[in-house]
């Protein structure tokens, strides 16, 4: 074990002749700052596992740190640290009545193949867990997939016993004593139990005490992308993350990246994330959502052009409104601006980039359909260039998010991205005069999509452009 666990722990002057009840048992929830038994040096890992309510005290204010754990109270603790069903019932095991407390947790964790019983087909649960069932149980528990050989005197070079202590020693979450030893059949402490569990829940308890720091914040850019436990696609998966999300990274492993993950800590892939826009540049877009007012623009199919565009400009401003980009709004209610008032607010409001948003009609043919997007080469400038990008940038995100057509990128001086000092460009959503695009349109579902993939091609542009 790690030097915190070889270091004499100073006899604690309390005794007590009361037989207490199990300290698992969810009744004798016992806060941490009463606990007076809670030795400092791993105060925060058992802190944090009473917080999470994976373990308890005594009632009698006590955590007992060397007390031995047996193995109905370790598949408790493990239970708990995964949120297994802990639900009292009949078991696998002969020797686990339904009428232990610890009965639901001993069947999940066995029907997780997280725990196996004696050869007999006995569980034990009084047995104390050594440490050697406490590798196995922690690296099934946590999925612990990586090995880089034995390196202890006292283990196997190979055999499953081997494996799982290699498991838990590679995690950073054991390891052995000074002399060079693990004592696989040493029993272990409450206190020694706790750092194990605590380091396997939070990469920030481990052994090589690695302080996380978040070096970096990325954008996830695929539709859906996998949260796993590990660096590796070996590694079980725990969740997903949607386009757009933002997260902080604390440190990348080859092509993977750790990052905060639900208070913990978990890995994604890298090629399916990208840069934040820095603050340094002090962007500002202007979005525009055409039309308002007495000025409805298009309608068909129960759809009001004004309105889809508002709506859809406010999901853009609140996904800005994450990131580090600054957002003014020509409008955010139903109100009317005229074309250059439009261009004139954005100016003087900051705004570096102009985006103008729309939705489509062909009132003559309800088989035209997709999506469009303008930019204006008039002016042979830069702004021209930036607003060609732009203009490029939202396209291909707001097709691949509406599944739509792909009208293009088209050159055309709408006056409200013509007569503009600014990069603009104008999106056209989608028709409303065609079946399949009106009922995306009228979608919450798809309006976030599109408002997902704008706030997208914007942060495609700014890492283009800076
Ligand atoms: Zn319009």
């Amino acid at each position: 074990m790690n030097q915190i666990m070889v270091r004499k722990i100073v006899p604690l002057l309390f005794a007590t002749f009361v037989l207490m009840l199990a300290s698992f048992l969810p009744a004798n929830v016992v806060h941490a700052n009463s606990l007076s038994d809670i030795p400092d040096r791993s105060a925060d890992e058992i802190n944090y596992l009473i917080d999470k309510g994976t373990v308890t005290g005594y009632p009698d204010g006590t955590y007992r740190p060397k007390n031995s754990v047996t193995r109905q109270e370790a598949a408790t603790m493990v239970g708990r640290a995964l949120g297994l069903n802990g639900t009292k019932r009949s078991t696998s095991f002969p020797d686990v009545s339904s009428s232990l407390y610890a009965s639901g947790y001993i069947q999940s964790a066995y029907e997780q193949k997280i725990i196996t019983g004696y050869p007999d087909g006995t569980y034990q649960p009084r047995n104390e867990i050594t440490r050697g069932e406490m590798a196995y149980l922690i690296s099934k528990a946590f999925n612990l997939d990586e090995t880089t050989g034995n390196k202890y005197s006292d283990v196997p070079n190979s055999g499953a016993l081997s494996k799982a202590i290699d498991k838990v020693s590679t995690a950073g979450i054991a390891n052995g004593y000074p002399d060079g030893s693990f004592k696989p059949q040493k029993s272990i402490t409450r206190e020694e139990y706790a750092l194990l569990v605590a380091r396997g829940m939070n990469p920030k308890y481990k052994v090589d005490g690695e302080d996380l720091e978040v070096i970096d914040e990325k954008v996830v850019s695929t539709g859906i992308l996998n949260v796993r436990s590990g660096p590796g696609t070996n590694y079980s998966k725990i969740g997903q993350l949607t386009e757009g999300a933002v997260i902080k990274i604390y440190k990348e492993i080859g092509s993977w990246v750790m990052f905060a993950y639900n208070g913990s800590t978990a890995y994604v892939h890298g090629a399916y994330i990208m840069d934040k826009p820095s603050n340094n540049g002090g962007h500002t877009i202007a979005i525009d959502a055409g039309h308002g007012d007495h000025d409805p623009g298009a309608s068909d199919n129960g759809l009001v052009e004004k309105e889809i565009n508002l709506d859809v400009a406010k999901r853009v401003r609140d996904y800005l409104n994450n990131s580090n980009i600054n957002v003014v709004m020509t409008r955010d209610d139903d109100t009317f601006l005229e074309l250059d008032e439009r261009v004139d607010y954005a100016v003087d409001h900051g705004a570096d980039t102009f985006l103008s948003i729309h939705s489509n009609a062909f009132p003559n043919n309800e088989d035209v359909s997709g999506v469009e997007t303008y930019y204006s080469s008039a002016a042979l400038s830069e702004r021209a260039y930036d607003s060609y990008k732009l203009a490029h940038f939202i396209q291909n995100r707001v097709v691949e998010a509406m599944n739509a057509k792909d009208r293009g990128v088209k050159d055309i001086p709408y006056r409200v991205i013509h007569a503009t000092p600014l990069p603009s460009a104008l999106v056209e959503l989608g028709f409303v005069t065609n079946d399949s695009d009106a009922y995306k349109l009228g979608s919450s579902y798809y309006r976030d999509r599109a408002a997902k993939a704008i706030y997208l091609g914007i942060v495609d542009y700014y890492n283009w452009k800076y």
